[in-house]
């Protein structure tokens, strides 16, 4: 491709809505132009980039014998509705009318379609097990669209779904999409952690999500140096030493460890329009850790209140398993000032007539500052026993620095990571519900198994960029580079240097190599940057050197090592390099 005759927009500063280095780069390189919120345009080097990836990603689904389709991205909300998540899904699902007032859903995951198809093709044993996948375009409304095509509105995603007749099969399924996946990010180039994964709203047992390590991720992950064991700090376990699990079965209102802390009397502040844990901490001048929040939570229903140390987070997950709950959600505004008296922001355990569960950490506090179920009131000096009743002590914290690993008790590392994939063990939980069946060897009616498996194809790119770039742009890996070579002409005037470039043009275009001609009438300078933020993997200058000596300068981009070479032995180098 020569660049005269193309569309490569570079620009020299970012917009000042990106915040991060991918963002910015997709701009600058010009890989890609905001249209709205969290919608783009991929101009065409940007494409080449999804293509590349799209193609490496079909490449390996179809080794595992997996077979492509293309699903619908409407579907009507009557299959939505058969599933319950036209109501569940939320705001994130777009929905769209036609012209008969009939209501559509824009699809952000099609296990609905998916499974539409195959109550409708599939009702034996017989044609167990399949796969089918599609690469294709989904929409979600995100609430907080950011980093560019990191989290769009609109983007790239790959998503599977297998068919098995039980848990067994699908238990040989996940494993080999397991496997497909780390093939996949390993080919892309990119360095990754497979963490165990909370479920969300496409539900299910297992699952485990692919995480690119990158500070600026948005999702927080430990793991264990020792043992490898890896979560995603929503779901991560940790080593429970402190508090025996025994306390979570003593009888209602013994607290954890005594300590030797005096009590306090218990004192009524005001705390006007303190309501979180920030507020309340500057207000009062405290520290997170004096403070207990007092969250009212729906527990299949039923509102229970949860205690937890102002600077811990809640493990819903972890809180779901222990209380064998089907449903465990925030209780809304109007549930919180039923529970409490008291708007949100004022609650407090003193006076409750709801459930309380607390947490170990909470149970060995002394003196602690809570709501007081007032508007505008706090209470300090609250003490367990004394003032309040716990009906239940139990280790509901999320994990936080200085845990050890569940399974070795080695100290966990924490790191942030980017979600670039997300593998799932549905189960029946969409079979059964929209009867999806097969018969098996024995004739009996039975729910297909299901798992499912996305994969963000413009995340990977974004991804790719944080992980490899550096001061003067981006640095491709050539397994996804929009084009392996750029050729330079240091001056366009120069007919003997145009003529050089052409030559070696071609020469690379004839052995089928991608390059990128820059022949634009620009400054050496400023191609000389574009080189370096487009980050094509090789670069060759043809300047006077070409022409005195008869010798062709390459720059590998990544280590920034230039190679002298007769040019004779131009290709047999590249392809070296390229490899
Ligand atoms: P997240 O927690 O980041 O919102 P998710 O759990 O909703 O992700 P899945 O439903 O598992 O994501 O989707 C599969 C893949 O699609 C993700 O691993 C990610 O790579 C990609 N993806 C999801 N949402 C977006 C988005 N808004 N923009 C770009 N890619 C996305
Ligand atoms: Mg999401």
């Amino acid at each position: 491709m020569r660049m005269s005759e193309g569309l490569f927009p570079t620009l020299k500063e970012a917009p000042k809505e990106a915040k991060i280095i991918s963002h910015k780069l997709m701009i600058r390189a010009g890989l890609m132009r905001k249209l709205a919120s969290g919608i783009y345009t991929y101009l065409p080097l940007g494409y080449r980039v999804i293509r590349k990836i799209e193609n490496i990603i079909r490449e390996e689904m179809n080794k595992t014998g997996a077979q492509e389709v293309l699903l619908s991205a409407l579907s009507p909300q009557e299959l939505w509705e058969e599933s319950g998540r036209w109501e569940v899904y939320g705001p994130e699902l777009m929905r769209i009318k036609d012209r008969h007032n009939r209501l559509f859903g824009l699809g952000p995951t099609h296990e609905e379609v998916i499974t539409d198809l195959v109550r409708k093709e599939v009702k034996s044993y017989k044609q167990l097990p399949l796969t089918l996948y599609q690469i294709q375009t989904k929409f979600r409304d995100e609430i907080r669209p950011r980093f560019g095509m990191m989290r769009a509105r609109e983007f790239h995603m790959k998503d599977a779904y297998s068919f098995d007749k039980d848990e067994k099969d699908l238990g040989k399924n996940y494993k080999r999409m397991y496997e497909t996946y780390q093939n996949i990010f390993d080919r892309c180039g990119l360095k990754y952690k497979a963490v165990e994964a909370d479920t969300g709203p496409i539900g299910g047992d297992v699952s485990h999500e692919f995480m690119v390590l990158a500070k600026t991720g948005e999702d927080r992950i430990v793991y264990c140096r020792k043992c490898g064991y890896a979560a995603n700090v929503n779901r991560a376990e940790y080593y429970k030493s402190k508090v025996p699990r025994k306390v979570a079965t003593l009888p209602r209102g013994r607290q954890g460890p005594k300590s030797k802390v005096k009590e306090k009397p218990l004192e009524k502040v005001k705390t006007p329009g303190m309501k979180n844990v920030e507020e309340v901490t500057g207000f009062l001048k405290c520290k997170p850790k004096d403070l207990v929040k007092t969250l009212i939570y729906k527990i299949d229903s039923i509102p229970v209140a949860i205690l937890i140390r102002g600077d811990h987070e809640v493990n819903e997950r972890g809180l779901e398993k222990l209380l064998k709950a089907k449903e465990i959600s925030l209780a809304d505004e109007k549930t919180i000032e039923k529970v409490t008296g008291a708007p949100l922001g004022f609650s407090g355990p003193v006076g409750l007539k709801t459930k309380i569960i607390a947490d170990s950490d909470v149970a060995s506090m002394k003196n602690m500052i809570s709501g007081a179920n007032k508007k505008d009131y706090h209470l300090i000096n609250i003490n367990i026993d004394r003032d309040f009743k716990a009906d239940r002590i139990l280790d509901i914290r999320s994990v936080i620095p200085g845990d050890l690993c569940p399974k070795c008790k080695t100290k966990l590392t924490f790191s942030r990571g980017i979600e670039v994939g997300h593998v799932f063990k549905l189960g029946t939980k969409y079979s059964q519900v929209l009867k999806a069946t097969f018969s098996d060897e024995k004739g009996k009616e039975r729910p297909l198994i299901m798992g499912c498996y996305g994969i963000g194809l413009d995340r990977i790119m974004a991804a790719n960029i944080e992980q490899n770039h550096d001061e003067n742009g981006i640095i491709w890996p050539s397994s996804i580079a929009p084009y392996q070579v750029l050729i330079l002409i240091v001056n366009n005037q120069d007919k003997k240097q145009t003529k050089i470039a052409e030559e070696v043009y071609k020469s690379l275009e004839k052995e089928g190599i991608e390059v990128l001609l820059d022949d634009r009438d620009l400054r050496a300078g400023a191609k000389f940057k574009d080189a370096d933020l487009i980050g094509i993997p090789l670069r060759i200058t043809v300047g006077n050197k070409a022409i005195k000596e008869n010798k062709i300068e390459i720059k590998v981009r990544k280590t920034n090592k230039v190679h002298e070479i007769d040019s004779k032995n131009l290709i047999s180098k590249i392809k070296s390099l390229l490899q």
